[in-house]
């Protein structure tokens, strides 16, 4: 195994995933039942990924997760066309999503089912959370455009 190239974020590509520890367990049993969770703190701090303390306050003890409704808007992205590993197909977007809840979330961007090419992504879109399930009972979160009921305008050629 070599190590993977440097400028890189492994755990954004579905080819890495880091393993839970103690204080992400909870995060990934979620995942595994497709909820999406953030850490809230009793001072009212929202954070993402989980941590042994509150970044708002330090509380190590004030710390629960809390559901999500699964959906936010492109705070960043990028098109990756050399992925770190050949298996992996490319192109694939990789982005910084902020969810409704205030966290940002590193992710994955997705459109081909609704014919949205990496390409025509824009920060701001609005996205909705979808699962990859993975092998040993847990999930990984990404994101594809969202269906808003604000949105429903017909386009006529
Ligand atoms: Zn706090």
């Amino acid at each position: 195994m070599s190590a993977p190239t440097s400028g890189r974020a492994p755990e954004a590509t579905f080819g890495a995933v880091p393993p839970a520890d103690e204080v992400t367990a909870g995060w990934w049993r979620a995942t595994g039942e497709h909820r999406l969770t953030v850490q809230t703190c009793g001072c009212g701090h929202t954070q993402h990924p989980p941590r042994a303390l509150c970044t708002g306050c330090g509380a190590t003890d004030l710390l629960t997760l809390a559901p999500t409704e699964g959906t936010g808007v492109v705070d960043s992205f990028t098109v990756v066309h050399r992925a770190p590993r050949p298996d992996l197909p490319t192109p694939y977007v990789v982005a910084r999503v902020r969810l409704a809840e205030g966290p940002i979330l590193l992710t994955r961007l997705e459109g081909a089912g609704v014919g949205k090419e990496p390409d025509s992504w824009r920060i701001g879109d609005p996205v909705s959370v979808a699962w990859h399930d993975l092998d040993d009972g847990r999930a990984l979160p990404y994101f594809v455009p969202a269906v808003t009921g604000t949105d429903q305008h017909h386009r006529e050629a």
